[in-house]
């Protein structure tokens, strides 16, 4: 194992959908090709928001990808605890030792008056930013505000002056002005840390060799991370931050683009290595032609330094694409199995032994996209269609359909079947557009779908005999 650690630190407080389950993937990918270690982190400090049920969902989703971690809440590690709640008095501790050595102070304004500021900033257009006021407090002026019953926040003393460099692995060096950056909060009067404060005492306590995120974190967030490694006189681990994922409008990757949660996505029908085979490629190309990898192809390709600058833009045609080769790459056993839900939340009687109903699945995999579509497809095999009435001249090929088929054995291979179909031209003295989609009628209530061939051999002879029966019978009737 390498030293290189990695961490993916999700907030519960909501499902995991596709930009940052890309965000996972990249890391994830990044530590497994450098034999380092995955952190799974779960980033609950804002108690209204996070949810124990959010945080399960992300896991399993997570695990249902294929992307397991060496160490998180459920399972330790010589980091624990994995969850940001389970550590405040961790963050508590090193706000005290900042205040101490007086890199941090107390701040004792109150949120009108923070707010009443700010709106007077942008009266007079300025950018909003903390006056300070309270940095320079004497002891008496704050033993004084303690005693009105004032509970201040922390600040972090932010340098007045200088610049920040972010050495980002990915986007090169980045300058930013203290000044810029203000003396913000690292713990809240209520004795919570914020977020800007508690990545960086995770990040160091864990041990973080490589922090890979969305560019989103990079203006506001990064360089004040950095101040507070620098205050904390700590070093900084390598930033590398993944260009934004973007609709195809350019604007904001959301669900007005048909992006949804990674579970929405796997009710659909789409297979684990069809996401996290897309989501790779959204900043990251091989360098040559490849785009169609499984994961452990990804892990052998993947290289960091081939990630770009530029946004890159979500194509659901493109995932639709890529799921529709995974779903044609499995074999007979691995798509059955994965279909079997599908098959039984539409109301289907499935017998999980089923060797016909194995075959006909694997037999028209390559034409699915989603597995979504495969109870819509295959209808015929658990439902007899509606009867409908046929002409006297329909029934006269009917009677010989059904005369040839009785002869049949009943079960029979896609070849064989084929060829009973093509002899009946002969034995019926027809063309085969004749009889083809009569038969087709007969047995599915259809128009179009699979194969002929395919479905009389799934269904097996006296299936087939039946349904011609019912609409012979039902003819008689009329
Ligand atoms: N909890 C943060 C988020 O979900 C983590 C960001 C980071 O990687 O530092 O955005």
């Amino acid at each position: 194992m390498s030293n290189i650690r990695v961490r993916f630190p999700p907030s519960p407080t909501g499902f995991l959908h596709l930009g940052t389950a890309r965000t996972a993937i990249f890391n994830w990918l990044f530590a497994r090709k450098e034999k380092g270690v995955f952190v799974l982190r779960i980033e609950d400090t804002d108690p209204t928001r996070s949810k124990k049920e959010y945080e399960t969902a992300i896991m399993e989703d997570l695990l249902w990808m294929g992307l397991k971690w060496d160490e998180g809440p459920d399972i330790g590690g010589s980091y624990a605890p994995y969850r940001q709640s389970e550590r405040f008095a961790i963050y508590q501790e090193y706000a005290q030792a900042l205040l101490k050595e007086n890199k941090a102070y107390e701040c004792f304004c109150s949120a009108d008056y923070l707010e009443k500021e700010r709106e007077e900033a942008l009266v007079r257009g300025a950018i909003p930013r903390y006056n300070r006021r309270c940095r320079e407090l004497s002891n008496a002026e704050r033993v004084g505000l303690m005693e009105k019953g004032i509970v201040p926040a922390i600040r972090i003393k932010t340098p007045l002056q200088g610049e920040i460099i972010v050495e980002d692995i990915i986007r090169g060096n980045l300058t930013f002005a203290y000044q810029d950056l203000d003396d913000f909060i690292i713990q809240r009067s209520d004795k919570t840390p914020t977020y800007n404060f508690a990545v960086v005492i995770d990040d160091y306590l864990m041990k973080i060799t490589h922090v890979i995120r969305g560019e989103d974190h990079l203006h506001g967030n990064t360089p004040r991370q950095i101040v507070v490694y620098q205050e904390l006189g700590w070093n900084t681990p390598y930033f590398g931050h993944l260009p934004m994922v973007l609709g195809k409008d350019k604007s904001k990757l959301s669900k007005r683009h048909g992006a949804m949660g990674v579970h929405e996505y796997r009710e659909m029908g789409y297979l684990p290595q069809s996401i996290t085979n897309y989501l790779a490629l959204l900043g990251w190309s091989a360098g040559d032609e490849r785009e169609l990898f499984d994961l452990e192809e990804l892990i052998r390709v993947f290289d960091l330094s081939r990630v770009g600058k530029s946004p890159a833009i979500f194509d659901d045609e493109k995932l639709r694409w890529v799921n529709h080769y995974h779903i044609s790459n499995l074999n007979e056993k691995e798509i059955f199995d994965i279909s079997l839900p599908y098959l039984i939340r539409t109301d289907y009687q499935v017998d999980k032994n089923d060797n016909r109903l194995r075959k006909l699945i694997s037999s028209i995999k390559s034409s699915l996209h989603r597995l979504e579509e495969l109870p819509a497809r295959i209808r015929f095999y658990f439902k007899s269609p509606e009867l409908f009435s046929i002409s006297p001249s329909e029934r006269e090929v009917l009677d010989g359909v059904r005369k040839d088929v009785s002869l049949w054995k009943e079960d029979f291979s896609f070849d064989e079947a084929n060829n009973f179909l093509n002899d009946l031209s002969q034995k019926l003295g027809l063309p085969k557009k004749g009889y083809l989609p009569l038969i087709r009628k007969t047995l599915t209530g259809e128009e179009k779908g699979v194969e002929l061939n395919i479905i009389i051999s799934s269904l097996g002879r006296d299936k087939v005999l039946e349904r011609l029966d019912a609409i012979l019978t039902n003819h008689e009737k009329q």
